[in-house]
């Protein structure tokens, strides 16, 4: 068979790699360099060239998405049918593994999957019935270290607790857990994997069967594999399969998932006839982008070390954004996305990429203010997240109590002693009186339909809400979103889960608050007060449209917006790598030690070696977090790319108040590009600092709207953030 097909569009080492009759294979390069092209490249080889039955080859990848991507790739490369080869992620495997081999895996043939949810709450009924302290040991603690001991490999009987109470009181769940677990034919996540590699062990004759069936085993993104996953496969490969594994060790970003870069670094040692495929060629990416990433990589200590080259040309140089704040952050990125997509470029090749969740909502604002089709990848968009709806909810009860979406969502949450049959009672009440909720909820205290524990609860949470519509009559609509936050018990509640999630979640609490302190209704009037429920109302209003407003379609041209965690393995013409700040940008919670500082820069390395053509880099003088306007300093990674290779780029921005000086709607900045900080001497410009008659002194924040519709957001020094008209405002300019 003619296979020239397959080699003809790979470089030397590519085609090296590819053909190698090496037993063990680590192909280690830089990103873009092809190793996924050379592993799909490498399958088609083996069942062209080599004539191995696809029946014969087992191909790991990190996503669904990649998996699905791979899959494609092959077809196209392959005559033949594929069918009998497997392709998936490796909790996609062991989990089709274990549905053929329940039995052997000692469990019921309908053994079912806990998500994390269901997981947590079983978790939770256990620690209770158990009479631990939630405070001291909350649930979510636990949940989180039973799956990085299962994520070791390591089951409770494994572990010694020498007598350190904490381990004691963790253990002791674990083992329930695994009771309760095996009782009702459950398993969770990381017991996929770990009962997978159980069956090996436990099961040698089936071991064999497919020790001799995958005789050749692929690895994509070897380097974000962890503890169990490798001993999976070493087991399974055995002394006699093939391995190929490629990966970069400098985009390992999955640590504090328990992924292990030294798996990279020990496949020589526990593969001993391995051999070592180095990359050096990147098609990806431009020069200048690809020099950037060398030189910020070459940072981090203890690489295994690579040369990354192009024959790329230079292209053009990165361009360096520093917005005033978070806003014009937002406004400067959809402006260029906004030029890309009229010089007829197709939105699907651009992606906005940033650290947090949270700092997806600012993007979205401004692109659904100007109506261009956004897909958010790996999270819900920003109005649509649980803990923003229930955070929501609390607001909606402040200005109407018969909300019965509202009261479904939190009259439990967090936990009151609120159960599902005296919900279930409070709904048949409803039903019968055909009241509201709220209503029912009253009246079931009242005709003590309720156990007195439960009316108990029932009344705290009325209670509750009156005293926070009550605390909050006064306030301005971010102090209001503040104190329920804070007085609903949501940060408490989530503090306790502790981890990676709700860390996040905690964060987009925060940036509700933001959301509305910087809110201002269309038509507010200059000092004139609206009264503040009307403003939250709005407010709310502007939430429901903005999470009932569709995600694009999967067909639509759509921009892309994700996280950079999410942003592994693909590669777009156009790339935003927004809020390249201290404390985002590397994390505030990785950045005092050196391992969480050099996850952060591998996570930057792959931020900007997704971009082909074009990168741009932005950050923001100040930012509101929590409410707060905070000063940012620039990222240390900024700095870590050689000057020569960034162009810093400052849009003129200038209100001026008699020449309609800024855009429609506010959203264009004027195209005007300058490279100095410095503002034309007309009267008023962002961070300028005025004066006004009422209210003292202040500096420019803000602005929105032209001519006699100009409007300037000002923090005062004494009265905090106002959006003011500016032709009403009277702003004296100060030096
Ligand atoms: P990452 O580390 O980001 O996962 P990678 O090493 O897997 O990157 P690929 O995604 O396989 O890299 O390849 C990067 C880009 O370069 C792809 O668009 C791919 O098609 C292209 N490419 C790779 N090798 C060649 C080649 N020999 N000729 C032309 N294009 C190539
Ligand atoms: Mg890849």
């Amino acid at each position: 068979m003619d296979v020239s097909h397959i080699l003809d569009s790979l470089n030397e080492q590519q085609r090296n790699a590819v053909a190698s009759p090496a037993h063990n294979l680590l192909v280690l390069a830089g990103a873009g360099s092809g190793k996924t092209r050379v592993l799909v490249h490498r399958v088609a080889w083996l069942i062209e060239a080599e004539n191995v039955s696809p029946f014969a080859i087992l191909a790991v990848t990190f996503t669904n998405k990649a998996a699905r991507e791979m899959r494609g790739r092959i077809e196209e490369l392959v005559s033949q049918s594929y069918g009998g080869m497997w392709v998936g992620t490796f909790h996609g495997l062991a989990h089709r593994l274990l549905r053929s081999h329940w039995q052997e895996a000692g469990l019921p043939e309908d053994f079912h999957i806990l998500d994390a949810d269901d997981q947590l709450r079983l978790i939770k009924r256990l620690c209770k019935s158990m009479r631990i302290d939630e405070e001291r040991w909350p649930a979510k603690q636990c949940q989180w270290y039973i799956n990085a001991q299962k994520d070791e490999g390591l089951r409770a009987d494994n572990i010694e607790h020498f007598n350190d109470d904490y381990t004691k009181t963790m253990l002791e769940v674990y083992k329930a857990y695994e009771e309760a677990c095996d009782r009702g034919g459950m398993i969770d996540f990381g017991e996929i994997l770990l009962r997978a590699h159980e069956l090996w062990l436990n099961n040698p004759q089936i071991l064999q069967h497919y020790q001799k069936r995958f005789q050749y085993i692929l690895v994509d993104e070897f380097q974000d594999t962890n503890t169990i996953q490798y001993a999976w496969l070493r087991v399974l490969a055995g002394a006699d399969n093939q391995l190929m594994v490629v990966g970069d060790d400098d985009q390992s970003i999955y640590g504090w998932r328990g992924a292990r870069i030294e798996n990279i670094q020990s496949f020589n040692t526990d593969f001993a006839d391995a051999d070592i495929v180095r990359l050096e060629q990147n098609y990806r990416s431009t020069s200048t982008i690809l020099n950037a990433a060398n030189k910020l990589i070459a940072n981090n200590q203890g690489r295994l070390g690579k040369n990354l080259w192009t024959e790329g040309g230079e292209g053009e140089q990165i361009s360096l954004y520093e917005a005033f704040n978070e806003q014009d952050e937002a406004r400067f990125i959809v402006d260029r996305l906004q030029d890309w997509s009229n010089g007829g470029n197709r939105r699907s090749d651009a992606a906005v990429l940033y650290r947090s969740n949270a700092q997806s909502r600012e993007l979205e604002d401004a692109l659904l203010r100007v109506g261009m089709p956004y897909r958010i990848y790996g999270g819900h968009r920003f109005y649509e997240r649980l803990e923003i709806k229930n955070a929501l909810s609390y607001l909606r009860l402040l200005i109407n109590r018969h909300d019965d979406t509202a009261v479904e969502r939190i009259i439990n949450v967090p936990v009151r002693g609120i159960g599902g049959r005296t919900i279930e009672t409070v709904r048949q009440v409803a039903r019968e009186h055909n009241c509201s909720l709220w209503q029912a909820c009253v009246e079931c205290v009242n005709q003590s339909l309720l156990t007195a524990r439960a009316a108990n609860s029932v009344l705290a949470f009325l209670q509750l809400i009156d005293d926070m519509a009550k605390a909050c009559s006064e306030l301005e609509l971010h102090e209001k979103a503040e104190y329920v936050i804070q007085h609903s018990g949501l940060i408490g509640h989530h503090e306790k889960e502790g981890g990676e999630k709700a860390r996040a979640r905690i964060e987009n609490l925060d940036e509700l608050v933001t959301a509305t302190s910087s809110f201002d209704e269309p038509n507010i009037e200059e000092e004139i007060d609206l009264k503040s429920n009307t403003l939250l109302a709005a407010f709310l209003d502007q939430a429901s449209l903005d999470a009932g407003d569709t995600q694009a379609d999967e067909t639509d041209d759509a921009v892309q917006l994700m996280t950079l965690h999410s942003a592994k393995g693909l590669e777009f013409q156009l790339v935003f790598l927004a809020g390249m700040e201290e404390g985002l940008f590397p994390h505030k919670m990785s950045m005092d030690n050196l391992a969480g500082l050099e996850e952060e820069r591998r996570l930057c390395y792959v931020g900007i070696t997704r971009a082909k053509n074009k990168l741009y880099l932005s950050h923001a003088e100040s930012r509101r977090m929590h409410g707060d306007v905070n000063l940012c300093r620039p990222s240390r990674f900024i700095k870590e790319i050689p000057k020569e290779l960034i162009d810093e780029i400052r849009l003129k921005t200038t209100i001026n108040r008699t020449a309609p000086a800024f855009g429609q709607n506010g959203k264009s900045l004027g195209k005007s590009f300058s490279k100095e900080a410095e503002v034309p001497d007309t009267e008023i410009s962002l961070g300028q600092r005025v004066a006004h008659g009422k209210f003292g002194e202040g500096v420019v924040l803000n602005y929105e709207g032209t001519g006699s519709n100009a409007r300037v957001q000002v923090n005062f020094d004494a009265v905090g953030s106002k959006w003011l008209v500016l032709s009403y405002a009277k702003l004296e300019v100060l030096n």
